[in-house]
């Protein structure tokens, strides 16, 4: 690091001598990346795989814009109508100071607004919708208006300089209202690249250029780190430079342990024991040391980042593509919960590690969490949501979650306490839409994950190219794509094949091509590209029953909030409840309880008590037509067929389980019928197993 300081004082030498540099430290580059569509003004010299398109360059299309009208209509475009702390949030006259800094003592709409304003735009850009845009323009230009070089980022009210001010905000849980002003700056960056507004860009500047300890004082976060690595590549602002520099310096001491701790790669080896975290918390502390990796060039870091999302997903993701966050993360478990706001996390942080890496597992993961507990996370008219989700739900209040509202986390309301989730719910679904596709260095365009869509787009040279992805996937397995340029025009066209899909085919023009997928997982298409051609990618699913144990600690909990100890499994490992899970491409599969009355109202007729033969399984997959509005109705255009034996299981309410061993059948299988997870209300994901027979 050193070195890398002495050569920023020195970077107008280094300028002329770039070229003869293979170092990769950060060196301001003007040349090839200038060149580069979507590139950004200042760059360092390490570049992220993909570069991500301005909100509102892929549009959503089929089912996937009923489901950004339904967020629209419901949450995103009436936040203040659910909550009065949503009228506050950043409201010029909500200036808390003091202990009002504290979250519960006033400060909770930073961190509310910051979280909206973020879903608000994008998903107002996304669906090309003033009424969206112009709503999320005057909430932020309310903080624009008043930013002040002396204010600390952007509590523009109070002193940097005044020690009592800085106090407050220390005490305030270590600096929490500085951590919100990270959420607000994401949503300012997100808005700034789809309107250009200057006035955002300046408030940015000021935020992080006036001071280059900003980032390094705040100890016990990362939240600011993207949108000010984001601020100078637009800006080239010095300031900002010399507060990534800060950040990143490892001969200074910066942030507390239990975050420092995330800048170097955890052990992978099944059986290392590492304490855990609160999920929140986890993925915004992890995932912005990919941004040390692209101001530094130091691979170690993006390593890092890549290796604790490895580590949380070996130890603890759930079947429908989320870790537990019930609010700690622990192993995978059927009645364990999901944080709605660790939804929306999840899906932000796979979508940004996968800009910065290119490794298509991370859209695998995004898409999995998208297509499974996205829409588990809310209500068919997007107006009511769960905090927790889990895999199995089979009564309203049940079970018992550890931390936050407990048993009643896993209802649907139109809010819950506290208000976290009800606001970072509306992230979930435009940031999976505007990183459906992404540009590249070399002036192409790649498709990074895949739903009904149109693009539109620069690639060759600044050549405008209109592309329509035609399909309902993950409800089928055909994407095709047309490709009108403007002009004709050579350039590459990236496409992923899922890591779950193991004989893809592909055709341009109807001629079919070979699929070589690169190690990341893309194939490319380089040709030169005229109006009227098209691409086909078929994507066969296969139906997949997946077993493993169910090692989560069960109820009842104390409440108490402290990390405990967790332990990479070995893949060999039987402790535990066993389990069987059933997927088809990206989609987990349960067996549906119907809701009735409501969300929270289950079918008290409905035979749910099944376990799964996993050596016969007998899968037949049954398509119907898609239906005229997408509301992910239990009516599913896709559903699997499975064989299923009726056990006797009776879960406790508020602290279920499933059978300890695999259970002998007294009963023949029978003919079940399974539709996708993000389909139901209450469901069984996670099924007890049938003991084999012996004959
Ligand atoms: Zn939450």
């Amino acid at each position: 690091m050193r070195i890398i300081c002495l050569m920023l004082a020195v970077t107008a030498l280094l300028f002329v001598l770039a070229s003869a540099f293979t170092d990769s430290a950060r060196v301001p580059d003007s040349g090839s990346s200038a060149q580069a569509n979507y590139a950004r003004p200042f760059e360092p010299r390490t570049r992220p795989a993909f570069l991500p398109l301005p909100p509102g360059a892929v549009e959503p299309a089929g089912w996937l814009a009923d489901w950004c009208s339904a967020a629209r209509d419901g949450y995103t475009g009436h936040m203040d109508q659910y909550d009065d702390e949503f009228k506050r949030a950043w409201a010029a006259d909500h200036k808390m100071t003091g202990e009002k800094l504290l979250w519960y003592k006033g400060a909770w709409p930073y961190e509310g607004g910051g979280y909206w304003f973020d879903g608000l735009a994008r998903l107002g850009y996304a669906l090309h919708d003033e009424a969206l845009i112009q709503q999320a323009k005057q909430r932020l230009h309310a903080v624009t208006d008043h930013m002040h070089p002396d204010g600390l980022l952007f509590l523009w009210w109070l002193d940097r300089n005044n020690p009592d001010d800085r106090k407050a905000v220390d005490a305030a849980l270590g600096g929490w209202p500085l951590w919100a002003c990270g959420l607000l700056a994401r949503a300012m960056t997100g808005y700034y690249a789809g309107s250009n507004d200057p006035r955002i860009l300046q408030a940015l500047e000021t935020a992080y250029g006036s001071d280059a300890d900003c980032l390094h004082s705040i100890s016990g976060s990362m939240s600011n780190v993207w949108p000010a690595y984001d601020t100078y590549t637009w800006t080239g602002n010095q300031t900002i430079a010399d507060a990534l520099d800060a950040m990143f310096d490892q001969e200074r001491p910066g942030l507390q342990p239990n975050l420092n701790r995330y800048r170097t790669a955890p052990d992978l080896r099944p059986g290392s024991t590492v304490e855990n975290q609160h999920v929140v918390e986890f993925l915004e502390n992890t995932t912005p040391w990919a941004v040390a990796y692209l101001w530094t060039g130091e691979i170690s870091y993006l390593q890092a980042a890549l290796g604790w999302h490895e580590l949380i997903d070996r130890i603890a993701m759930q079947p429908h593509g989320v870790p537990v966050s019930d609010e700690w993360y622990v192993p995978t478990g059927a009645f364990r919960g999901s944080e709605t706001c660790d939804v929306a996390g999840y899906v932000w942080s796979q979508v940004n590690l996968l800009a910065v890496s290119g490794e298509g597992r991370m859209a695998d993961r995004a898409e999995r969490a998208f297509f499974n507990a996205g829409p588990a996370a809310v209500s068919r008219d997007f107006k009511t949501h769960v905090y927790f989700q889990s895999p199995n739900r089979f009564a309203d209040g049940s079970p018992d979650f550890p931390h936050g509202p407990r048993a009643g986390g896993g209802s649907y309301l139109a809010k819950h306490s506290p208000l976290c989730c009800t606001a970072a719910l509306n992230r979930i679904v435009p940031w999976y839409v505007t990183h459906m596709w992404m540009a590249t260095y070399d002036n192409g365009l790649v498709a990074t994950c895949y739903g009904p869509c149109k693009v539109t787009a620069l690639a060759a040279d600044r050549v405008p190219v209109e592309m329509v992805c035609d399909t309902d996937y993950p409800f089928n397995e055909t994407i095709e794509i047309s490709v009108k340029p403007a002009r004709t025009a050579e350039f590459p066209i990236y496409l992923r094949i899922p890591g779950w899909c193991t004989n893809p085919e592909l055709s341009v023009n109807g001629v079919a091509v070979k699929v070589i997928a690169n190690a990341k997982g893309f194939v490319c298409v380089r040709r030169s590209w005229k109006p009227g051609d098209w691409v086909r990618v078929h994507l066969p699913m296969q139906a997949l029953v997946r077993t493993g144990h169910d090692n989560a600690p069960g109820g009842p909990y104390t409440g108490e909030h402290k990390p405990t100890m967790v332990t990479i499994p070995e893949e060999s490992s039987t402790q535990g409840a066993p389990y069987a899970t059933v997927s088809y491409g990206p989609l987990l599969f349960a067996l549906a309880i119907p809701d009735t009355r409501d969300a929270n109202t289950p079918d008290p007729a409905a035979r749910w008590r099944f376990a799964l033969d996993v050596h016969n399984p007998a899968i037949r997959v049954e398509r119907r037509p898609m239906p005229a509005r997408w509301n992910w109705p239990l009516e599913s255009p896709l559903r699997l067929k499975i064989d299923a034996v009726a056990i006797d299981w009776a879960p406790a309410l508020k602290a279920p389980a499933l059978p300890a061993q695999p259970v002998v059948a007294q009963q023949p299988a029978e003919r079940v019928t399974l539709v996708p997870y993000g389909c139901t209300k209450f469901r069984i994901s996670m099924f007890p197993v049938v003991a084999e027979r012996k004959n």
